[in-house]
């Protein structure tokens, strides 16, 4: 297996991956006047952004300059649907008959946005996903796993198609219940896996029940998408643990594609594809465009190859930083450090403090002596907030409150500046999810 894999060398793309960054810089902004003149041609929607801006393709001579262009806000793409061309609206690009795609938003934060897609961009989003495979190490001798029912949502289907096209073996394991999949994975030896986060644990917890030891089985590694636990250390390292596999963790969604990746070396960062994407961030509070590592501000992100309905400039509200350090495996991508830290619309304030809810992820998957699950609800009692963190005991051992209450007590005051009423419950008590997990409730008025 070594010396195959020395052969088929570390990266997907050798050239685009190692290339000096200001031959990358140069590369996004030829793909950009290039995106840009094709939306101003083709989309209704974006022109009019643009002619109101006042601001022509002609006009972008640096990727300074891109920074003239109006951002497309996520409602602005809901208002524009179920208009001609059905249903998608004037921003698509392309004649209705050169759509091959559908997929939809999840809409956890409202009203989904339908997304079409052409043949070109199915191909594109693969070759992305081919990006993230192969720098986790899939290679063509791996069995991929996909435990997950397809559906309207992106979410997977350029994961399965990339393992193919990388020339790995792909069992869709769709219908199947959480002990039908364990026994699958039994049966076949399959070597990966593709899952959320959540599912990853609660799949451990349903083969410790069956009597399987999920680290027993030929699982090495998971590719996470869909919810930050693989760039939480605590969960990261509770699900590497369980399974006895590396854990990477992967960002993209819907309206954007699969757009950063970790890496073998682990770095603590993700590779942002700068081949394929330009990534922009922006102070919240000063509007400000930063380019030095360790500062955090939200992401402004452009897809450069999506043509049916293209991503330009798009406001993700993803919060994310720089990496100061190079990664140790040569890639020329640059990192963002801890993955996508937050979104500035679920950052919220409590006792007027800011609070992310990956903080708290971070300090109960920190404790031993506790299960993964955990409810963090917020309300107000009169003038004051209250936040309750509900937490289960693992099975025999309750002794060991006391020590887990201090524990947790000092860490959340610790990490997020809070106090909590920490309410312990019986062990497999709190709600279980199958996919996404809905574990912060804010219950205050005009939440
Ligand atoms: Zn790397």
């Amino acid at each position: 297996m070594g010396a195959v894999q020395k052969e088929w060398g570390p990266y997907w793309n050798p050239v685009l991956e190692t290339l000096r960054h200001e031959r990358i810089r140069k590369l996004q902004l030829e793909k950009f006047k290039r995106i840009f003149k094709w939306t101003y041609e083709r989309s209704k929607f974006h022109r009019g952004l643009y002619e109101n801006a006042d601001i022509r393709p002609g006009d972008i001579r640096s990727l300074e300059d891109v920074r003239r262009m109006p951002m497309v806000e996520k409602s602005m793409m809901r208002d524009i649907q179920r208009k001609d061309p059905f249903p998608y609206g004037d921003a698509l690009c392309v004649p209705l008959e050169d759509v091959s795609e559908f997929r939809q938003t999840s809409g956890t934060t409202g009203q989904p946005v339908y997304q079409p897609d052409t043949w070109q961009d199915w191909e594109w989003w693969a070759e992305c996903w081919a990006y993230i495979l192969w720098a986790q190490g899939y290679r063509p001798s791996d069995r991929v796993f996909i435990p997950f029912g397809y559906n309207v949502f992106v979410a997977f289907w350029a994961g399965h198609y990339a393992a193919e096209k990388i020339g790995a073996e792909v069992v869709p394991g769709g219908v199947l219940d959480t002990q039908a999949r364990i026994l699958k994975i039994q049966e076949l030896k399959c070597t990966a896996m593709m899952a959320t986060p959540t599912y990853v644990l609660g799949m451990a917890d349903t083969a410790r029940k069956m009597g399987i030891d999920p680290s027993s089985l030929t699982i090495r590694r998971i590719t996470c998408a869909g919810e930050p636990g693989a760039s939480i250390p605590s969960t990261k390292k509770r699900m590497e643990d369980a399974w006895g596999a590396k854990v990477f963790d992967h960002a993209g969604a819907t309206e954007i594609g699969a757009w950063c990746f970790e890496c073998e070396a682990q770095s603590g960062g993700l590779h942002v594809n700068e081949a394929f994407f330009l990534v922009e961030i922006q102070d919240v509070e000063t509007g400000e465009y930063i380019e030095e590592p360790g500062r955090r501000g939200k992401m402004i992100i452009t897809a450069l190859d999506r043509e049916a309905q293209p991503c330009v400039r798009f406001d993700s509200k993803d919060l994310i930083e720089w990496a100061a350090e190079p990664c140790p495996c040569g890639r020329t991508f640059r990192l963002i450090k801890g993955g996508v830290v937050g979104r500035s619309d679920d950052i919220t304030k409590v006792k007027g403090v800011l609070l992310a809810p990956s903080a708290i992820e971070e300090v109960v998957r920190g404790i031993d002596g506790l299960s993964d699950e955990f409810e963090v609800i917020v309300d107000k009692v009169g003038d004051i907030d209250r936040i309750a963190l509900k937490v289960e005991i693992l099975g025999g051992r309750e002794g060991e409150r006391p020590r887990i209450e201090t524990q947790l007590k000092d860490q959340l005051r610790l990490k997020t500046n809070l106090g909590y009423n920490i309410e312990f419950h019986k062990y497999g008590t709190l709600p279980r999810y199958e996919v996404k997990a809905k574990r912060f409730k804010d219950l205050r008025k005009g939440h």
